[in-house]
């Protein structure tokens, strides 16, 4: 199979110009022409030498994922599926809001980390994403959303994506070599020119990874703790075995100084009966408020749970959400509850993929309309200061 173009940063670009005996600044041109402008025929990128684009297509392409499936909904949330081979499918979601296009996107198909209520861990561990794989999923969205709204596709300042969040399927920083160069091509003024601040990484706590993170491209950090001891966390996110609280709040304060942020964000996935209650709160409070006896700086984002097949597990009531969030607030940690989007086409997040997965005709299903949302009464509408993400997967949360 021919190199695709979309799994190279500026340096790797570069290294593969000057295989082909071209300078740096074709590799230059060429990142503009395929992530600013949207290009993959290299016959229309008319300031490459013409040697050059009769040369290229005969070693490289620009190569898109399948798109299996697409759902928009009312408020303008889409959700897409792309085929990424073998039977696998990862999902990416775009939120519009006012002023802001947040993307959401996949690292891996499936999940090894197994998190209790993630319905991509309980699907289990595919494969890494390549670099390749994850730049697509915003090149496609990028210019897909640029056609949509009659934008020409001319460069930055036409950009609609303005946030990208590493939240969908599978845990960025357990693929961190094909994070990476994506990564770099996120913040690229020559690809997508976001700024640090609006790029998050959102892991499960992998502790030297945290720490790589922060010395080769540390992008804004979000972390899902979803419980405040050891002992519940241990249940929930398994990977807090290997690496319990203490060290993953040490990683947290060691990643501040380079940040972009000057927080760090803690996911918490309201589980009923579970981690919702007072004493979580009180716990939670003392965790972030008390570490190493000088706490963590911190913004705590609370998920409600969206229930899937199999679970075992409820969401919280609403009553219970609000009381915990307050119960936060009150005690000076800056607390919001996520808001939904999407909730007409939603589904946890994975269980798309994972009916693909299971080859159970997905994609036959996607086509048809989706009855109407019936299990979500509990479902909060609040105010936010947060960045909106994307609520309609409860893997969302790595
Ligand atoms: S929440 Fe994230 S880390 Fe946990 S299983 Fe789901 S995708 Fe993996």
């Amino acid at each position: 199979m021919t190199a695709n173009l979309l799994g190279f940063d500026l340096d790797g670009l570069a290294a593969f110009c000057e295989r082909l005996g071209e300078k740096r600044f074709r590799a230059v041109q060429l990142l503009r022409w395929i992530h600013q402008r949207g290009a993959s025929d290299f016959g229309a990128m008319t300031d490459l030498a013409r040697s050059l684009r009769d040369k290229l297509p005969g070693l490289c392409e620009v190569r898109a994922l399948p798109v299996l499936a697409q759902h928009e909904s009312a408020d303008g949330t889409i959700k897409w599926l792309f085929d990424v081979g073998e039977g696998n499918a990862v999902e990416t979601v775009f939120i519009p809001e006012d002023g802001r296009g947040t993307l959401c996107i996949s690292s891996q198909a499936g999940c090894a980390v197994g998190c209790r209520f993630c319905s991509t861990g309980a699907q289990g561990f595919s494969r890494n994403l390549s670099t390749a794989e994850i730049v697509a999923q915003l090149w496609f969205a990028e210019h897909y959303l640029r056609r949509q709204l009659g934008h020409q596709a001319h460069g930055l300042s036409e950009r609609v994506i303005s946030n990208v969040v590493l939240m969908g399927m599978g845990e960025p920083l357990q693929n961190y070599a094909a994070l990476l160069p994506a990564l770099r091509l996120m913040l690229d003024d020559h690809a997508y020119g976001l700024s640090r601040r609006r790029v998050t990484v959102s892991t499960s706590g992998v502790v030297p990874m945290i720490e790589r993170l922060a010395a080769d491209c540390p992008v804004a950090l979000a972390v899902s703790l979803h419980a405040p001891t050891d002992a519940l966390r241990d249940e929930l996110v398994p990977l807090n075995r290997k690496y319990p609280i203490a060290e993953l709040l040490d990683a947290c304060l060691a990643y501040l100084p380079r940040a972009p942020r000057d927080f760090i964000t803690f996911e918490y996935c309201l589980l009923d009966g579970v981690n919702d209650q007072d004493a979580h709160a009180e716990q939670l409070i003392a965790l972030l408020q008390g570490h190493r006896g000088q706490g963590v700086p911190s913004k705590v984002n609370l998920i409600p749970f969206n229930p899937f097949p199999g679970s075992g597990l409820r969401c919280s009531s609403r009553a219970r959400v609000q009381a915990f969030a307050q119960r936060l607030n009150a005690a000076g940690l800056v607390t919001t509850v996520r808001k939904t989007r999407g909730d007409d086409i939603d589904a946890a997040c994975g269980q798309l993929a994972g009916e693909v997965q299971d080859r159970t005709g997905a994609a036959e299903r996607l086509a048809r309309p989706r009855p109407a949302d019936t299990g979500q009464a509990e479902r909060l509408q609040t105010d936010s200061v947060q960045p909106i993400i994307w609520q309609p997967r409860n893997e969302a949360l790595s």
